[in-house]
C-alpha cells in the first residue's frame, strides 16, 4: 500500500470513505473534462460541497496530484463497488469536446503511475477487457457520462500493454542484449 512517490503535490480531500473496504485490485482512469492544473483540481476536490474527488490526478504538464490516499476510497466512478477496489486517476485534457485529448506528457506519466500502483499493490497484470470483468475500468460503465472521452478511451489498450511490459520486462539472453 502506501502512496505513490511520483506525487508532486498533495491536498487531501474530506470527501472519501475511510478506510476502503477492499484491497486494491483495479485502476479507473478518468478525464477531467477540462484542463485544470493538479493544484486547481485539488482545491476543487477539497470543497466538502463538491462530494467528489479521485486518488490521483495527472496534469497536462505531466505532474501528479494526490487527493485521497490509497488506503481510502475516493468518490470518483459513481460505483462504491468499483471505487472500494480501485485507484482512481483524473487526467487533464489539453483539448475540449468532442475529442478530449490528453497531452503526451500526461499519457506517459499516467503509464508510469499505473505501473507504480500495480507494483506496490501486487497487481501482476493490468487486464483491459473492454468491460467490468477486467481490472482497468472506466467511468462510463457505471454512470451516464462521456468520461473518459474518446481519445483517452482509445488509449486504454495501449496503457495496459505499456504497463504490462514494464511490470514484466522481457528477460535478456544469458549473454545480454547484442
Ligand atoms: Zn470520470
Amino acid at each position: 500500500m502506501g502512496n505513490s512517490k511520483l506525487v508532486d503535490y498533495a491536498i487531501i480531500s474530506p470527501n472519501k470513505s475511510s478506510p476502503r473496504s477492499h484491497t486494491i485490485k483495479k485502476i479507473t482512469i478518468h478525464h477531467m473534462a477540462g484542463n485544470l492544473t493538479i493544484e486547481e483540481c485539488g482545491k476543487m476536490f477539497a470543497r466538502p460541497d463538491r462530494q467528489a474527488n479521485s486518488n490521483y490526478s495527472v496534469g497536462t504538464d505531466g505532474r501528479v496530484g494526490m487527493y485521497v490516499e490509497e488506503k481510502d476510497r475516493s468518490w470518483c466512478s459513481s460505483s462504491p463497488e468499483n471505487d472500494h477496489q480501485a485507484i482512481t486517476i483524473e487526467v487533464a485534457n489539453c483539448t475540449g469536446a468532442p475529442e478530449w485529448r490528453v497531452s503526451d506528457a500526461a499519457l506517459e506519466k499516467l503509464v508510469e503511475l499505473c505501473t507504480d500502483i500495480c507494483r506496490r499493490n501486487n497487481i501482476k497484470k493490468l487486464n483491459f477487457t473492454g468491460d467490468t470483468t477486467g481490472n482497468l475500468t472506466m467511468h462510463k460503465w457505471f454512470a451516464a457520462t462521456a468520461c473518459p472521452g474518446p481519445y483517452l478511451e482509445s488509449k486504454f489498450p495501449y496503457i495496459a500493454d505499456e504497463v504490462n511490459k514494464r511490470l514484466s520486462p522481457a528477460v535478456p539472453p544469458a549473454d545480454g542484449w547484442k
